[in-house]
């Protein structure tokens, strides 16, 4: 079972695409349970896009962890109540 403290201390391999996929699974389902999580991932993404503009180099995010991250980002916002 994946609590918070074990979420924030792997986001970073998830967002280096480190993470085999049953762990990857694991940390976005507590991400979409999990809001303050949530926007640390989210936080941690948007500070990566940020750098690659800024550096081009490889700040970047893997492509497919990128693809992923974006999807449970517009989930959540989908799923957010009350706007
Ligand atoms: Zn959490």
């Amino acid at each position: 079972m994946m609590d918070c403290e074990r979420a924030l201390r792997e986001l970073e391999a998830y967002l280096d695409g480190e993470l085999g996929a049953p762990a990857q699974v694991e940390i976005e389902r507590h991400l979409l349970g999990c809001t303050s999580c949530f926007d640390r991932g989210e936080f941690r993404l948007r500070v990566r896009e940020i750098v690659r503009r800024k550096c081009g180099f490889e700040a970047a995010l893997p492509d497919q962890v990128a693809v992923r991250i974006r999807r449970i980002i517009s989930i959540e916002a989908e799923g957010r109540p009350g706007g």
